[in-house]
């Protein structure tokens, strides 16, 4: 396996959205409530228990740092601070059984490929984007609601720093 690691939102961007209670990236007000649905977080990357855990709303744009053009979107993370999903070379549990599109960019953010596996197919679906030609990055969206989750890249990438110094 060429080894791939799956990217949640930026730390500091998600404790400044709990401590300011807006979208760090535009400044529109967050929203704040009770989980209805399973998310899942965009920080731990764990689903919601609904009707149990307080989650906060606000807008994201997922390509900063790595294109030009914004596609700001709504996201969910927990509103008391979670630990950011960092293990390397797994994909995470609790999204495997979410309805899950992977979209493979290239440059200019361009889509080279896009698959949707199911829970079974996930790391080899993995793979087999970040081994195609040109591919630099992966998003991970939700099929049904279309919202970005997560971001994956090669073990070796470089865009996470790039990603990192625009968040600092
Ligand atoms: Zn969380």
């Amino acid at each position: 396996m060429a080894g791939f690691r799956v990217l949640p939102i930026d730390s500091k961007l998600a404790e400044a959205v709990r401590s300011t209670l807006k979208s760090p990236q535009y400044g529109h007000p967050a929203h704040v409530e009770t989980a209805s649905g399973y998310g899942p977080c965009r920080a731990c990357l764990k689903q919601f228990r609904a009707g149990e855990e307080d989650r906060i709303l606000f807008t994201f744009n997922p390509f900063q740092g790595l294109d030009e053009y914004p596609s700001p979107g709504p996201v969910f993370i927990h509103a008391k601070s979670c630990a950011g999903f960092s293990k390397s070379g797994q994909f995470p549990e609790e999204l495997k059984s979410l309805p899950l599109t992977l979209e493979a960019y290239g440059e200019n953010r361009w889509i080279i490929a896009r698959e949707r596996p199911s829970a079974a197919e996930i790391e080899s679906s993995v793979e087999r984007l970040l081994q195609t030609s040109g591919v630099l990055y992966i998003h991970v969206r939700n099929t049904e609601a279309g919202c970005f989750i997560a971001r994956i890249e090669r073990n070796s990438g470089t865009t996470e720093n790039l990603l990192l110094s625009t968040c600092s």
